[in-house]
């Protein structure tokens, strides 16, 4: 059996995948929170907003290990599921990207 690292084992744990959904759209966001920021993830498409996924998909390694988390919470049903109304979809988006 594959061994999860801890680092992603904690950030599973502690609860730091959310998963944003937007009613009644059921638009989704999902983010990771690291070390005092708030990384935007599309995981459809594999991205993620922290500099580790842009040096790393420089340097020809694919997931950084917050998308290695969300990839994990989802497929185990562990991601925090946070309820928005619609309305508050633009507002959410523009706060993410002002944090980056
Ligand atoms: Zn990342």
């Amino acid at each position: 059996m594959k061994k999860t690292p801890d680092r992603i084992q904690s950030i599973i744990s502690e609860k730091r995948v959310k998963l944003h959904i937007f009613e009644p759209s059921m638009r989704k966001i999902w983010t990771v929170v690291g070390k005092g920021k708030e990384h935007w993830l599309d995981l459809e498409s594999e991205y993620c907003s922290c500099q580790g996924y842009y040096f790393g998909r420089l340097s020809g390694k694919n997931l950084c290990y917050h998308l290695e988390s969300a990839i994990l919470a989802k497929n185990d049903n562990q991601a925090e599921k946070i309820i928005f109304s619609d309305d508050e979809y633009v507002d959410f988006i523009m706060t993410l990207i002002s944090d980056l």
